[in-house]
């Protein structure tokens, strides 16, 4: 980008108060020229609303422009309609809000979203073609985006998490769904067609426990929660919650412990793949399932060490929890990402 593009942009960003210019000199700045200063963001220019919309629960977070959680909530979805849903966010902005309303209200959900905001496909609500993002914003004074989870919590990441001081990294979510992005200089790859990343069904074993739909040894079956717990069930025939599962395992108790160490190694598997395939700066693996790996860490090294290239360079493996307020918090970063692009 040219100086006199940045200058063009950066400009009113900086009229609005949502730019100041700091005192510290930039990097690598050319020698020719004036000095370039770092600019930094105010956070508390505006705030934005974050949804993450679950089977059972609609989880919400308040944040400012840099990330900040001002306030949180979260609901029980009574009726799964998406009028009903719909209504629900509403009503939990009007809680979330301060004095002044919000510049944006950003809502994440997990399956197959079109860049218009339609879910036009989700197992969570068994939801076909649901223009939620019209819904919403029928009901709320404020600009609404609707987004896949993984890819707005991919965004999160790269603006406010550990991931911001990386080039590129690559995201894998564990929970109740199996999911990825990779991200490339700020930049979340969606796909051609919004599917990046469904890594859920990808075959990791000829042999081995079964999904839903009927594959046997996918990842989902390996490495979800419901899988893990499915699994459990079938070896010992009683049902566990997946917390008690985890609480098992860490002692060591069988066969917990061994669906840990398999599950933890399938996900490995696709983590060395797909760093294979991209060579990022990081992994990071996350989401409310990631307990497998951290108890069965060394199984998971191995396998992602086996599926690499012995020779190539040790991208950076994170292992971080996350609570489903987490993800409402990426929902509000595709909320900030695209009130940004309206100040242009
Ligand atoms: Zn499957």
């Amino acid at each position: 980008m040219s100086a006199a593009t940045v200058t063009r942009i950066i400009t009113p960003l900086m009229q609005q108060g949502v730019l100041v210019q700091t005192d510290r000199l930039a990097k690598n700045r050319e020698q020719r020229g004036k000095p370039a200063y770092l600019l930094d963001v105010v956070g508390s220019h505006a705030e934005f609303a974050g949804f993450k919309v679950t089977g059972d629960h609609v989880f919400g977070v308040l944040t400012d422009l840099s990330g900040l959680s001002i306030g949180q909530i979260d609901t029980p979805i009574v009726h799964r309609s998406p009028d009903a849903v719909a209504d629900t966010i509403a009503d939990m902005v009007g809680v979330l809000r301060r004095e002044h309303p919000v510049s944006g209200v950003g809502v994440s959900i997990g399956g197959q979203v079109s860049p218009e905001g339609v879910v036009l496909r989700s197992g969570i609500l068994s939801w076909t073609n649901v223009d939620l993002r019209q819904l919403v914003e029928a009901r709320l004074p404020a600009p609404v985006t609707v987004s896949n989870d993984v890819g707005a919590f991919a965004q999160a990441e790269s603006w406010w998490g550990q991931a911001r001081r990386y080039h590129s990294f690559v995201l894998v979510t564990m929970g109740a769904g199996l999911g990825c992005r990779i991200v490339v200089d700020g930049v979340v790859q969606e796909g051609a067609h919004g599917w990046a990343g469904s890594i859920g069904h990808v075959p990791i074993a000829a042999t081995g426990p079964v999904c839903e739909m009927g594959h046997v040894g996918c990842l989902r079956a390996f490495a979800s929660t419901e899988g893990i717990l499915s699994s459990l069930r079938l070896r010992t025939g009683s049902e566990s919650t997946f917390p008690e599962f985890l609480r098992q395992a860490a002692l060591g108790a069988s066969p917990q412990v061994d669906i840990a160490r398999d599950a933890a190694r399938a996900v490995g598997r696709v983590v060395g793949i797909v760093a294979a395939i991209v060579d990022p700066d990081a992994v990071i693996v996350s989401g409310e399932g990631v307990g497998v790996v951290e108890i069965e860490r060394r199984a998971f090294d191995e396998e992602v060490a086996r599926s690499r290239h012995w020779m190539s360079g040790t991208e950076t493996v994170h292992v971080q929890e996350i609570d489903f307020y987490a993800w409402a918090r990426g929902a509000a970063a595709v909320a900030v990402d695209e009130w940004t692009r309206r100040l242009e």
